[in-house]
């Protein structure tokens, strides 16, 4: 059986890959959404299992012991990670997985899976960042402040990735990811293996 293709889908804090991820989730529901534990309490309307597994900083660390997180990163004083075994499981099943993760964490498990497909998503502007980061209002003042400086940074990692997708409308946004995967699924190495092998049958069946 092929395998699923991995998409990673990155970018600097705040730009909305949360919003985008879910309604990638809703418009491509045989997308696997991989669900990351973290260290940071829910938020309003958040479920475990759901948004996130909540695990106590114990936890987590347990976790990073037993290695059962493709990555890891501490983010704004909490720990975010992916875990492993679903990723694996799924990418065995040739299921599509999207991790939706910031860019730490995206450079490392490029280093895992150089096959993976990265997606960096862009905010239209710097301006355009600075006022999602504010406007969130869940945040205080000086997670603001730390949230936008780290921003800036993350997006001079944009030459790490395969492709940008500027987040300037959902729903735009969305589509330009759907026909990412869609042309992945397209490329000439994912059949080259498959049609040899058919190749190799066809020639032994009629003895070539
Ligand atoms: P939030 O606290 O706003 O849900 O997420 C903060 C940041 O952590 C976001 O940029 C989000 O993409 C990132 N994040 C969520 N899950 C993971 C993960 O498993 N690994 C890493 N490295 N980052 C994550």
């Amino acid at each position: 059986m092929k395998r699923g293709i991995l998409f990673v889908l990155s970018g600097p804090s705040g730009v909305g890959k949360g919003t985008v991820c879910t309604l990638l989730r809703r418009r491509l529901p045989e997308l696997v959404y991989s669900v990351s534990a973290t260290t940071r309490s829910p938020r309003e309307g958040e479920q475990d299992g759901v948004n996130y597994f909540f695990k106590s900083r114990e936890q987590f660390l347990r976790m990073i012991d037993e290695d059962a997180l493709l990555e890891h990163a501490e983010y704004v004083g909490n720990y975010y990670g992916t875990p492993r075994d679903f990723v694996e499981k799924t990418l065995s099943e040739g299921k599509d997985i999207i991790l939706e993760i910031e860019v730490q964490g995206a450079l490392k498990v490029r280093e895992k899976f150089s096959e993976g497909v990265f997606i960096f998503l862009m905010p239209p502007s710097l301006n355009e960042l600075k006022q999602r980061i504010v406007g969130r209002g869940t945040e205080t003042q000086a997670t603001i402040d730390h949230r936008l400086s780290v921003a800036v940074e993350e997006m001079n990692l944009l030459h790490h990735y395969d492709y940008a997708v500027v987040n300037d409308q959902i729903e735009l946004a969305c589509e330009r990811i759907s026909s990412i995967i869609t042309a992945e699924h397209c490329k000439r190495e994912r059949f080259l293996g498959e049609l040899f092998e058919q190749l190799e049958t066809v020639k032994a069946a009629d003895n070539v």
